[in-house]
């Protein structure tokens, strides 16, 4: 799950890490009500989006005053931003952050995050910031730092701590500053299940303050149920309505933008799915996996939920019958199907348990399924029936 810029920074600061003062409004009328809490000469607007690239998409202004502020907020609040991390649809801006700007002397790269090839906790640090970390990576490794911590109550090591730092080459007191703020990330991490902590950039200002002046976080969907306040922070508004109603269904889905729906039994045997579909030459349409028991119930709102895509021409539905047994599918298929009024092709592959019944139960339906021998033919069949 994301959360918000200014939410990760309210966590920032409950961990005593340093951010600049700021306010959330949700319609501009509110801006002259609370802007009085801000001091400063000049404010920095910030639309609130779960995607970063706001700065390049006009997503982050430097405001001189007050009633620049009222107006430039009047036109970024419902503003669709696209950025290179929203996708071309873009997203709406519903929630803007005003901030006490800040005078920047030299930005930087921080982060915490989960390494799951090592098990380990990894540091990234930079001095490149306010860029793309990926960047930075493929093109100047030797500007970043990645410090690997093991799992351990009391937190990085004096020794880690410096590692981690040392690329800034800050003097004793800024050090003082970064050390605490490494502590504060860690302690985040673990103490609030977060998988992801990115301050892009964290900043020197001019007047020798260290602030985390962006803030991403990421936490851990499995672990939100032991954390309610993180799960309060949740944005329906960010998330695409077919996965909210997914996961509503206990559905494993994933919209992508072709035009092959996929119904599969299974994450790795979805993602062979997928690949067989563009070797084919068509693009899938969405990631879905039912799951091993898959339900009738289950099965017809995922169907209902491929068939929502207005850009699905096609579904194939790809089914090794383990603990499933295919006849039960089949069964919850051919129902799916009838209540849907199915309207596009459809190809089914059935494999395993009970393979045999099912197909007849397929066959016997008067739907127009088309039933395919192996993954290659269900393949080769959807792609020709979309033509
Ligand atoms: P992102 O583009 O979505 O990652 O948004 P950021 O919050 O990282 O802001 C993008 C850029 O805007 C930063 O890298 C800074 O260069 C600039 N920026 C943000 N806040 C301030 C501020 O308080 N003062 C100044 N001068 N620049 C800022
Ligand atoms: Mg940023």
């Amino acid at each position: 799950m994301n959360i918000h810029e200014h939410q990760a920074k309210e966590i920032l600061k409950e961990f005593k890490a340093p951010v600049s003062n700021g306010i959330v409004i949700y319609s501009k009328d509110e801006i002259e009500d609370k802007i009085s809490i801000l001091k400063g000469k000049q404010y920095v607007l910030k639309a609130q989006i779960h995607a970063g690239g706001r700065g390049k998409a006009g997503g982050v202004k430097l405001i001189k005053n007050v009633s620049d502020l009222v107006s430039e907020a009047k036109k970024m609040m419902g503003k669709i931003l696209i950025t290179h991390q929203t996708g071309p649809e873009g997203k709406e801006v519903k929630r803007l952050y005003v901030e006490e700007a800040s005078d920047i002397l030299k930005e930087f790269y921080l982060s915490c995050l989960i390494d799951r090839e090592s098990s380990k906790i990894a540091f990234i640090s930079s001095t490149e910031g306010g860029m793309d970390i990926e960047k930075v990576a493929e093109e100047t490794p030797n500007k970043i730092i990645t410090t690997k911590i093991d799992l351990k109550s009391e937190g990085p090591s004096k020794e880690e701590i410096e590692n981690i730092i040392s690329i800034f080459n800050f003097d004793e007191s800024q050090n003082n500053v970064a050390s605490k703020l490494v502590q504060s990330l860690y302690k985040i991490l673990i103490e609030k299940d977060a998988s992801l902590i990115e301050i892009n950039p964290l900043i020197i200002t001019k007047e020798n303050k260290i602030i985390c002046l962006d803030a991403k976080m990421n936490f851990d969907d499995n672990a939100i149920f032991r954390r309610p306040e993180i799960l309060k922070l949740r944005d329906l508004n960010e998330e695409e309505s077919a996965e909210i109603e997914a996961s509503k269904h206990d559905l494993a889905y994933i919209k992508l933008n072709g035009t092959i729906g996929c119904m599969v039994n299974g994450a790795g045997l979805a993602m062979a799915t997928m690949d067989i579909i563009k070797l084919y030459g068509q693009e899938p349409a969405n990631f879905l996996d039912v799951g091993g028991g898959a339900s009738k119930e289950k099965v017809t709102a995922a169907f209902k939920l491929i068939l929502a895509d207005k850009n699905v021409k096609g579904i194939l539905i790809n089914i090794f019958g383990g603990i499933m047994r295919c006849d039960v599918l089949a069964s919850g298929v051919v129902e799916a199907a009838k209540q849907v009024n199915l309207s596009v092709p459809l190809v089914v592959r059935l494999a395993g348990t009970n393979y045999k019944e099912g197909k007849e139960i397929l066959d016997k339906s008067n739907l127009k399924i088309l039933s395919a021998a192996d993954l290659n033919d269900a393949a080769k069949k959807i792609v020709e029936a979309i033509k």
